[in-house]
């Protein structure tokens, strides 16, 4: 069970929240925790409480006003009446208050709504009200004793004897369940809200009241919480009050018993108190209560169906009026046979309109058409049983057995041209008549300016016909063959949704379902989904539910596989209170329909679409993603087989998300903070595990979805390019690091290895990352062989094996080309992207033969076997392979962009390696690297994979794209360098290598990409400014910690600088002739700020380091007097250290395309001019692939 009034944990005050953990357990001590008002300072001052003696005190200093005199309830003995009749009343002890052993006598009244307690018998305002429908439990605990339990409060009562107890018990328990009864039935749940609401200071209170206006009622509590718990202090009945204009702020709310006098927050507020509450005196008089003006036509004083008097329940589309009995069973007819309201519960919905319309209506015309042929026998009595009760009104309402046939009746075109005639008329009769016998209520009229019925009756001005049409806008026509059996019965799928039906039903779980569920742990429940409500009964003639789940608080729908449970089919409902129901059904379509409904019924129109598809699970999850991660927004979600489908309440259509092809899926964070990040080619999403139950649920489904499913190629987590993210990643890793080992691919790695490897990436190879040092290059090279190997299909797939190897026996070498080429266009695409990825790295690998011994002929007789799963006997798999690596260019259609970015990334690794082989130092061959974007928290970081080539405006862009951050012209976004060790930071120049960066980066380090806020100044400055030299006096300091000899070298001086195009010069003062140092300006790396630890003179400083030939590291401290001045030698620095080249042109942003395909994926050779420019081209390439680096 829920409750809407429940509020969030969080908005319970502390204290109230450890009562309600005392009242958990069933011993209470004598200490009144629960309910501690009489302590409570704010009541000072009140020491009579609320006499209505008091009255008479305040009368002498403040007469009444004249409108309270002719009040026709002056003078009435005793307090106001109450609206409803008191269930039981009489004194108690209420349990003393904290500190006190006295009990304290109450007098305790008790009425379907409200359990409230007085100083007196007398009294009319209460101390204390509890709403009934707030009360969770009522037990007895000795001594005469019982509890009244809330969710959060409880209140301890002692009775005179265990009679009396157990009187009042049952009473209070009664009250309990026909308020819960009242309350599904009426669909209403929760207090309505407010009309008025605010603080408000009131006359011997201390603190501020919560007070609530709301129907005819002036409510009073201590604080908004306990509004929410539904505990207030009293209520005001405006039916007897008045209000008045009194000073200021202050205005008096006069009843015959007392006098209130409030003082708002400002006039303007007193103001719209003061409305209200003359709204709420103006509908305490207007409404009459609802169920005695209906009662006013006699045939509504008795049940349309069986007949018993006084009947509080209405059905406002058949607009009858019935008993209660009656209307448990229209409600198991669900809401498209019939709306049961109630009379007296649910005020808001009787309007004047509808009100008048069950004068006209009401049970006499009701019955006239629809029990005008009831046989003697199948009559309804008050006493009839439940089950002769649903018959009969099966009989009456959902087959139309006992209506009066309209002459029209068959005819769906003259009954609808009869509606349109009646709906124009006062004849409601007519229509009630035309509706129950088929005509539609949505039907075209053939007037376009009055297409429908309903506007019809509106361009007419009958309302009533227009109130009567709007409530049976969803009404199914009755249908003697609609089968009897309720399990078939559906309700048509409508905005609201209804449906109904038996489920088999385990008990809710507080936790993820790991085991299957016995087919005994489920029990068949009759299960009612109706006005947003999932409720599931012992059986279809109960009126009680066991419980219920409102679509308001499913949080998660989820479809297991089928035969996961002892139902074959089955579906799973999680719920914001962190419940997991586990529903079962023997029937798939049933399941399904289920399903529908209940998505239907909880997600908003906004994400409707995600309904579209099947789905194994939907639901809402908090989010982040693009740039507004500073809170997190909930958005829909769906899953889709490998596609995880997002509707987010802000921003336009999303794409899917493939998760078999995601860049990277993992958690952040523990315990209760995880977070789930999905990094895409484009985008990154954060879902945050703020709900541990649904949470945990999605975390399993969307790693399953996102992991390899079979052992096929295709089945397999793929890269961007299509290629098996397990080829990828072995591949990657040989191109980093293997290139040069002797007999890669031919040299067999440790079995164990390998076999231990391979199932790790078969596993998940996405977070699988081959460190150098801790795998060995031959058993990742062995890995990929076996992958390859044992691809149940093949590379080259079962049924084009043999042409393949047919092709290589053609003779004519540009004929067997040609064939290889359309026998490529054949294969899936998995399998032509694979093929071409490991094609275009082995001839990487052959290109350094010299050191690798791998030639294409040794390749060819590696691959051969492996790539065809031959024995090694048949001579043309080797040759196949052969061919392709030898031909790749033409084969494959590798054009010029590919190729030259491929080049660039071999000379960059190879240079690369050859300056780690000198330097000794061994490089992780890690390349996934975090970059932030804006500042640095887990929130914004990237793993992003850096190849070789990589340049920091690409990189910059990269991650731009990725957060979907638009570049606009003078952002300047670059990627920055921020060593917070040294406090100083410096923005990568666009053209700069990302990755030798990144291997130097220190563990003080990180690269951050955040708009350059200088930039538009230093470009200005550079455009301006004469010849291309700068020189000034700056405060410069030398520092040498970073070869630990760092002894602190006094503070900073001045100095004089020259800085021109080949060096920075320094000299003691402006007139020295010789400079004290000099370097040359290429190997300085300048960062902006100086750490404080040095105590620079202005925070305008930079710090230099150069880095000498024999890898010394030198560090000086530079400050300016100005921020302009800094500028100025900063784009000096850059103007001379990038040949005048400071940010990339404008047009070289915009039209950027799309990253190049990475490392391993691309190829070698341009596909422009002849073949044997080509060919001359491939040639020279193979040569010497290292010419390129003496280039570089
Ligand atoms: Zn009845």
């Amino acid at each position: 069970m829920t409750k809407k009034e429940e509020p969030p944990l969080s908005r319970v005050p502390r204290a109230v929240r450890v009562a309600s953990l005392l009242s958990e357990g069933e011993e209470l001590s004598g200490d009144d925790l629960g309910d501690e008002d009489e302590d409570d300072p704010a009541y000072e001052g009140l020491p009579n409480g609320w006499h209505a003696g008091s009255l008479s005190l305040r009368l002498l200093s403040s007469p009444p006003g004249p409108e309270l005199l002719p009040h026709p309830m002056d003078g009435l003995p005793r307090g106001p009446t109450p609206r409803t009749p008191v269930i039981k009343a009489g004194w108690l002890d209420k349990n003393p208050p904290q500190g006190s052993y006295i009990y304290q006598k109450r007098w305790v009244r008790l009425d379907a709504d409200y359990l409230q307690y007085f100083d007196s018998s007398k009294d009319a305002y209460s101390k204390r009200f509890v709403s009934v429908a707030c009360i969770s439990r009522v037990a007895a605990i000795g001594e005469q004793k019982f509890e009244v339990i809330t969710n959060n409060r409880t209140f301890a009562f002692r009775a005179e004897s265990d009679v009396e107890r157990k009187e009042w018990m049952q009473a209070l328990q009664q009250a309990v369940a026909e308020q819960r009864a009242r309350a599904r039935l009426s669909g209403v749940r929760g207090p309505e809200p407010p009309d008025h609401a605010g603080s408000l200071e009131l006359r011997g209170f201390k603190s501020k009241l919560h007070v609530t206006v709301a129907g005819d009622r002036v409510q009073l509590y201590k604080n908004l919480e306990e509004y929410h718990l539904g505990i207030g202090i009293t209520f005001i009945d405006m039916s007897v009050g008045n209000v008045k204009d009194a000073d200021r702020r202050g205005f008096d709310l006069t009843t015959p018993y007392r006098i209130f006098s409030f003082s708002a927050e400002s006039e303007l507020e007193k103001e719209q108190w003061l409305e209200a509450m003359q709204g709420a005196i103006a509908e305490a008089l207007s409404t009459l209560e609802v169920a005695e003006r209906i009662w006013a036509a006699a045939p509504n004083r008795l049940c349309a169906d069986c007949g018993a008097a006084q009947p509080d329940w209405a059905s406002i589309n058949l607009c009858v009026v019935i008993c209660k009995c009656c209307a448990g069973e229209h409600r198991g007819l669900g809401a498209g046979i019939s709306k049961v309201r109630s009379l007296k519960m649910d005020r808001k919905v009787w309007t004047e309109t509808l009100i008048e319309l069950f004068l006209q209506l009401g049970n006499a015309a009701g019955n006239r058409f629809w029990a005008a042929n009831v046989p003697p026998s199948e009559a309804l009595q008050p006493s009839s049983s439940p089950g002769a009760r649903r018959r009969h009104l099966e009989a009456k309402y959902r087959e139309g057995k006992y209506r009066r046939y309209h002459p029209l009746f068959g005819n769906q075109e003259e009954l609808d041209k009869a509606l349109c005639a009646a709906v124009t008329t006062s004849d409601l009769a007519e229509t009630q008549a035309l509706l129950g016998c088929g005509a539609g209520v949505g039907c075209f009229s053939g007037d376009p300016e009055a297409s429908t019925p309903l506007a019809l009756a509106e361009q007419a001005g009958q309302t009533l016909q227009m109130e009567f049409l709007r409530n049976n806008r969803t009404t199914e026509v009755p249908r003697l063959d609609s089968t009897k059996a309720l399990e078939k019965h559906y309700s048509v799928v409508l905005p609201t949704v209804s449906h109904c039906g038996f489920l088999y039903k385990t008990a809710s779980a507080g936790k993820v379902l790991q085991d299957r569920r016995a087919r005994e742990e489920f029990s068949r429940r009759w299960c009612v989904l109706s006005d947003g409500v999932l409720s599931y009964y012992e059986n279809e003639r109960t009126v009680t539910p066991n419980g219920e789940i409102r679509a308001s608080e499913i949080v998660c729908l989820a479809v297991p596989p089928p035969d996961t449970h002892g139902f074959e089919h089955t579906f799973e409902v999680y719920t914001e209170g962190e419940r997991l129901y586990l529903f079962g059904l023997e029937s798939a379509d049933l399941a399904r329909e289920w399903v529908k409904c209940i998505a239907k019924a909880f997600v908003p129109p906004l994400a409707e679409e995600l309904l579209a598809r099947d789905f194994q699970r939907l639901g809402r999850l908090p989010y982040k993603a693009g740039l507004s991660l500073q809170r997190a927004q909930e958005g829909w979600f769906s899953l889709a087989g490998s596609e995880l489908h997002a509707i987010f309440p802000e921003g336009s259509r999303e794409e899917p998300l493939q998760l078999r092809k995601l860049q990277e899926l993992s958690i952040q964070g523990d315990g209760e903070n995880q977070v789930l990040v999905l990094v895409e080619r484009r985008r990154t999403l954060y879902i945050q595990g703020e709900r541990r139950l649904d949470f945990t649920g999605w975390l399993g489904a969307i790693q399953k979805a996102a992991a390899s499913s079979g052992d096929t190629l295709s089945e397999q987590q793929l890269g961007d390019s299509d290629i098996p993210v397990i080829v990828y990643r072995c591949v990657d890793y040989i191109t980093q690091c293997g290139l040069t080992s002797e007999g890669i691919y031919r040299k067999c790695g440790q079995t164990s290895k390998t076999q231990r490897l391979l199932e790790s990436l078969r596993q998940d190879a996405r977070s699988v990352h081959l460190k150098e040092g801790e795998q060995h290059v031959d058993d990742v090279s062995s890995a990929l062989k076996r992958f390859l190997r044992d691809l149940p299909d093949g590379l080259f797939t079962r049924a084009q094996r043999l042409t393949w190897l047919e092709a290589s026996e053609i003779e004519d070498e540009e004929k067997k080309i040609a064939k290889y080429r359309e026998l490529l266009a054949y294969l899936p695409p998995v399998n032509r992207a694979t093929v071409k990825a490991l094609i275009s790295h082995l001839y990487c690998v052959q290109c350094f033969s010299d050191t690798n011994q791998m030639n294409t002929h040794n390749l060819a007789i590696v691959f051969g076997p492996t790539l065809f799963q031959t024995d090694g006997q048949d001579y043309k798999a080797g040759r196949v392979v052969e061919d392709l690596i030898g031909h790749y260019v033409v084969v494959f259609s590798v054009d010029e962009e590919e190729l030259r970015k491929q080049r660039e990334e071999i000379t960059a690794i190879v240079k690369m390696r050859v300056a780690g082989a000198a330097s000794g130092t061994q490089h992780a061959g890690d390349f996934i690297c975090t970059v932030y974007l804006e500042e640095k928290k887990a929130e914004t970081e990237q793993h992003v994979k850096i190849p070789a080539s990589m340049t920091a405006e690409e990189l910059t862009l990269e991650i731009l794209d990725r957060r979907n951050v638009g570049v606009r012209e003078k952002d300047y976004w670059t990627c920055f360098e921020v060593n917070e060790k040294e406090e100083a930071e410096r923005p990568l120049h666009f053209a700069e290598k990302v990755l030798p960066i990144l291997h130097g980066l220190g563990t003080d380090s990180c690269l951050v990409v955040k708009r350059h806020q200088s930039m538009e100044a230093m470009l200005l400055y550079l455009a301006s400014r004469v010849g291309d030299t700068k020189h000034g006096m700056m405060k410069f300091r030398e520092d040498r910690s970073l070869l630990g000899l760092g002894l602190p070298s006094g503070g900073f001086h001045d100095r004089y600088f020259i800085l021109n195009s080949s060096c920075l010069r320094l000299y003691k003062e402006v007139r020295s002739h010789r400079p004290e140092k000099e370097w040359p300006v290429k190997s300085l790396k300048v960062y902006l700020g100086v750490k404080k630890k040095l105590r620079p003179p202005t925070c305008w400083g930079f710090t230099v380091v150069h880095e000498t030939e024999k890898h010394e590291k030198q560090q000086w401290y530079l400050c300016c007097d100005t921020q302009m001045e800094l500028r100025e030698w900063f784009a000096t620095f850059l103007f001379v250290q990038h040949d005048g080249l400071v940010w990339p042109s404008e047009p070289s942003r915009v039209s950027r395309a799309v990253p190049e395909a990475r490392l391993g994926s691309v190829s070698l050779i341009p596909l422009r001019g002849s073949e044997n420019e080509m060919r001359r081209s491939v040639a020279a390439f193979t040569a010497d692939p290292l010419s390129l680096l003496r280039n570089v």
